[in-house]
């Protein structure tokens, strides 16, 4: 399908697409795709006043209901699946395959928000006192804005309304400035399934578009009660701090330099199979990509050899062709990035094997890089740092317990993982004294997990939590009642006050 159709399929006229500021270009072939007008901060006060107004009547709607309109949300992704996922494929460069991904994760997390709509448990609690009982409860917290990053545009937007929706709370959604085109979409997904709904407020589900400054908007204004913020870690700093003034509720899911372990009594074809798809898969650039390999020195000739040929083998080319596994980086900067990173290895005294651009005769104004590996000789400060770009840095170890140093010594925490058979060695991976990160995988990369688990991760990963499990917490106020149901009125603590 042509770029012009697939933009069409997504539900663009040519004149959403023109007559702005904002370039979008495709990492497909470097060309402009569309120029897109963006908000001023008036624009997004007024929306933020809109989101407002609509909490105030979606709060009172019950949850069961909120959750019809989420089932209805759902609904329209899975008849917009492949024009979607064309779309993020598209847009952001990755594979069709993990477009489509993306836009399965939105659909699951919808499932679950509907579950969870007919849920949202509280506690009841022992009081100390005769004729009292105490509870806990969860109320909608207020308006939650969403920013996100441009490797995964849509599916973490997804993640934080399909719950904050179930919660009580309206969304307004900052989109990355490199990825707006998928948000735009998906609004006129959510548009659709409002309109079956019938009475969900104006203001429900919002889009601003815009750069980093119309997101400080957002995190300036008390209004919104809720930042969900996904991106860099530098992202988070400035998030953070703003939040932090004035005591606003904060989920920052940043970045992540995630390892795997491979231990001597690893199965090495699943190994060999998990490092490949998750170093290489959306060409390095996911928050969970495998960036580190610690392998046991007894295995490290057997497998590292085998790893060099399969990454020489990688189908590199346009992300929306079958058969292409590496598709481009998302710009100029993303490869000098790399670049950068590549030359500091070798000034570390690591050796490279593959890297550099690909397909510049065919794609002259994209970004194709060659996958690399970097044996290196240690943990150096490059190695600790997150490179967005395809870079697998491999490191020998001896004792189990420096494979575990190595595993907790970086400043992030999102993902990790083990390859072994030893139940000794596999559990305490996962022990108090094991993997420092939200996610601990044992025999499955650090990529690629489902909406089920909360997701997130601690350090310079932020420490918010997103998706399943109880992630649901972070869009409610929690509240704690006392009541009274007896005639006396005896303190807590046994404390006498008589008057
Ligand atoms: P980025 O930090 O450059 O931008 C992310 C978003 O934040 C964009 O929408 C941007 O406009 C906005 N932004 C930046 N500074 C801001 C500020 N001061 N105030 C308000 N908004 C601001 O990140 P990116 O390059 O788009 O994405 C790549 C990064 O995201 C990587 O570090 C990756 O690991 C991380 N990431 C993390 C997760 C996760 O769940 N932990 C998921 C995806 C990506």
């Amino acid at each position: 399908m042509s770029h012009s159709n697939i933009l069409k399929a997504a539900g663009f006229s040519a004149s959403e697409l023109s007559g702005g500021t904002l370039a979008v270009h495709s990492p497909v072939d470097g060309n402009e795709i569309a120029r897109l007008k963006t908000h001023s901060t008036d624009d997004v006060e007024a929306m933020i006043g809109k989101g407002v107004a609509a909490f105030k009547s979606w709060r009172n709607t019950p949850a069961p209901q909120r959750g019809e309109l989420v089932r209805l949300i759902g609904e329209e992704l899975r008849a917009e699946k492949e024009n979607l996922g064309r779309l993020v494929s598209l847009e952001c460069g990755k594979i069709y395959q993990e477009g489509l991904g993306e836009v399965q994760e939105m659909i699951d997390i919808c499932d679950f928000a509907v579950g969870l709509s007919r849920q949202l448990y509280g506690l009841t609690i022992a009081s100390e006192r005769p004729g009292h009982s105490m509870r806990e409860t969860w109320h909608p917290l207020g308006l939650c804005g969403i920013i996100t990053a441009f490797n995964f545009p849509v599916a973490p937007w997804c993640w934080n309304t399909a719950l904050a929706l179930v919660c009580g709370d309206p969304v307004i959604w900052k989109p990355s400035e490199k990825t707006p085109l998928a948000a735009l979409a998906t609004q006129k997904i959510c548009e659709r399934a409002m309109q079956k709904f019938g009475d969900a407020p104006a203001g429900l589900i919002q889009t601003i578009i815009g750069e980093r400054d119309i997101g400080e908007v957002l995190t300036s204004n008390r209004d919104v009660a809720i930042i969900s913020s996904t991106g860099s870690t530098r992202m988070g700093h400035a998030i953070g701090q703003k939040l932090a003034e004035r005591f606003g509720r904060c989920i920052l899911e940043l970045g992540g330099n995630n390892a795997m372990i491979v231990a001597p009594s690893a199965d090495l074809e699943m190994a060999l199979r998990a490092i490949v798809f998750s170093a290489v898969g959306t060409a390095g650039q996911r928050c969970t990509t495998l960036r580190r390999l610690i392998v046991h020195e007894d295995i490290y000739d057997q497998l590292v050899p085998r790893l060099k040929s399969a990454y020489d083998g990688l189908p590199i080319g346009d992300p929306l062709d079958d058969g292409t596994l590496v598709g481009p980086l998302i710009d100029g900067d993303a490869f000098t990035g790399m670049e950068r990173a590549l030359e500091q290895v070798k000034a570390d005294s690591g050796q490279v094997h593959g890297g550099g651009r690909a397909l510049e005769g065919e794609y002259p104004a994209a970004y194709y890089a060659t996958p690399a590996i970097a044996e290196m000789p240690g943990q150096t400060e490059i190695v600790r740092h997150e490179t967005f770009a395809p870079i697998l840095y491999v490191m020998k170890y001896r004792d189990f317990d420096d494979a575990i140093a190595l595993q907790n010594g970086v400043p992030q925490g999102l993902s990790s993982c083990i390859f072994s058979t030893d139940l000794r060695e596999t559990e305490e991976f996962l022990s108090a004294t094991g993997s420092d990160c939200g996610s601990a995988n044992v025999n499955i990369g650090p990529s690629g997990a489902e909406i089920g688990g909360a997701f997130g991760g601690e350090k310079d990963t932020g420490g918010g939590r997103e998706s399943g499990s109880d992630a649901w917490k972070g869009y409610m106020r929690r509240q704690t009642n006392t009541i009274n149901y007896s005639r006396e009125l005896p303190l807590a603590q046994g404390i006498k006050f008589d008057i």
